[in-house]
């Protein structure tokens, strides 16, 4: 596992470096954001290591242009301890999960462990579908520049359709992963709310994105 530490304060960053090389793993630093960028672009490293406060370009930034450079391995992002907001905007922006300033480093490790079982699968922060976004933290849609109202029931389809698209998805599934077990107890429900949504993504835009699969569900377009 070769893991790349980003992170400023040359103390911190080798006491890393230097646990890292005692388990084995292999372990470069970069002492900005942008340098984490290129050695991210030509290396495939299976962890990124990041640190928030960096010079020039700060940690959430590095990891928005990470993922929009298609850099996808998992990112642990350190925090200072009372920053509730940082964890918030790093999670939401790209990072994979987060520890805390002072951390221990049995914990980094675990952490590391945890987040390279799952590897580096594309996991964009904001869906797209052809002119389609979404961003689940913001709760915001968009047919191409114009943003579009959603009531909470129609994001949530919305979104089960955007993580599956070009897949046909059964009235169950869309049922099972948009409603929870005090939905409204209509037999129709999801075709009610398809047409709702079809009103508001496609109709006014002149786009027929949701299908319908006869006799097996809906798909949207990919
Ligand atoms: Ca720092």
């Amino acid at each position: 596992m070769r893991v790349l530490i980003v992170e400023d304060e040359v103390k911190m960053a080798s006491l890393i470096r230097r646990g890292m090389r005692e388990e084995g793993l292999a372990a470069d630093v970069a002492d900005t954001g942008e340098n984490a960028l290129w050695m991210a672009g030509s290396t495939a490293y299976d962890a990124i290591v990041l640190d928030v406060m960096l010079p020039g370009i700060d940690g959430f930034e590095t990891c928005r242009r990470l993922r929009s450079d298609g850099v996808w391995a998992p990112v642990l992002m350190l925090t200072a301890r009372d920053g509730i907001e940082d964890r918030i905007a790093g999670l939401d922006g790209g990072a994979d999960d987060y520890l805390t300033k002072p951390f221990s480093f049995a914990e980094l490790l675990a952490r590391l462990r945890a987040l390279t079982r799952r590897g580096a699968t594309h996991r964009p922060t904001v869906l797209s579908a052809g002119t389609l976004r979404l961003d689940p933290a913001t709760r915001r849609a968009w047919r191409g520049d114009d943003e579009i109202a959603l009531s909470t029931k129609e994001f949530a389809l919305l979104e089960v359709f955007m993580r599956r698209p070009g897949e046909v998805l059964s009235r169950f599934t869309l049922l099972e992963h948009a409603w929870d077990y005090e939905y409204e107890n209509r037999s129709n429900v999801v075709d009610v709310y398809v047409r709702y949504l079809r009103e508001k993504v496609d109709r006014p835009f002149g786009e027929r994105s949701i299908e319908t699969v006869r006799g097996a569900g809906y798909r949207l377009r990919a």
